[in-house]
């Protein structure tokens, strides 16, 4: 069984990370971490092999650095910080320590971005607008910078700026719109239910162990 806790288990993300690992066969949820819960994450540590952070962005370097620094294999959802705050942290873990980061764990949103830079070479110009629920702290989303970087290093031009958007009733959702002469060619993707990022989650649970670097992102790695 694989010990996993969460930090920011009272959150959105975090309370449906625990239930799919409270329903995952080959693991056992150690340790809840939230201020909600008055629970830090260092009191969750001791028990846990793997720490899932989806916390904030002010938060998440710091849970980070502390679990790596514990020798707990960190796997992380949250955005809206810089990969420099945690690479150290990362390259300074004990032997096998690792820790892996992907700005979206659902495998449309993945195949979305895969998409988006096969398409890139053929129609170069493109938009993205990302559209999530009104209580999002960043923006653009991780998703979409992802995205962005994914298109410029296959020869593809972003226009600037992202488009976010942020309103009631949405959950997380991206389009990506390719025009060239006479034709456009959009690729969205939506989240509609939390629950689309578990398989992602739990896949990365799984595999952060054995990963060869110390810091792996990106959900295309895994697959
Ligand atoms: P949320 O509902 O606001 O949950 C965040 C939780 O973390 C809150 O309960 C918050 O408590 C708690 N927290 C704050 N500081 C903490 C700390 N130091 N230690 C432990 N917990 C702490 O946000 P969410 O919608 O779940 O999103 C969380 C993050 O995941 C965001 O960055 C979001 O962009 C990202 N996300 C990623 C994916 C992906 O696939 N990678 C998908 C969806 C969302 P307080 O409210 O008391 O501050």
């Amino acid at each position: 069984m694989i010990r996993v806790a969460v930090s920011g288990a009272a959150g959105r993300m975090g309370a449906t990370v625990c239930e799919a690992v409270e329903g995952a066969e080959d693991m056992v949820l150690t340790g809840r971490a939230d201020p909600a819960l008055d629970a830090p994450v260092a009191e969750v540590l001791g028990d846990a092999e793997v720490m899932v952070d989806f916390t904030t962005p002010d938060a998440a370097p710091g849970n980070v650095r502390e679990a790596l620094a514990a020798g707990v294999h960190a796997v992380v959802g949250t955005t809206g910080f810089g990969l420099e705050e945690i690479r150290a942290a990362a390259d300074d873990a004990a032997d096998g320590t690792r820790c892996f980061v992907a700005p979206n764990f659902a495998i449309g949103a993945v195949l979305m971005m895969q998409l988006s830079r096969q398409i890139a070479p053929h129609m170069p110009e493109c938009e993205i607008v990302e559209l999530h629920h009104e209580r999002k702290l960043d923006a653009p989303s991780g998703t979409a910078k992802r995205t962005a970087d994914l298109i410029r290093e296959a020869g593809g031009e972003v226009h600037d700026p992202i488009h976010s958007v942020r309103l009631p009733g949405l959950v997380a959702h991206q389009e990506v719109i390719f025009g060239g002469e006479g034709q456009t060619l959009s690729i969205r993707h939506d989240s509609t239910d939390r629950r689309s990022f578990m398989p992602g989650v739990l896949l990365a649970v799984r595999r952060v162990g054995e990963l060869p670097e110390p810091l792996t992102v990106g959900l295309e790695t895994l697959l």
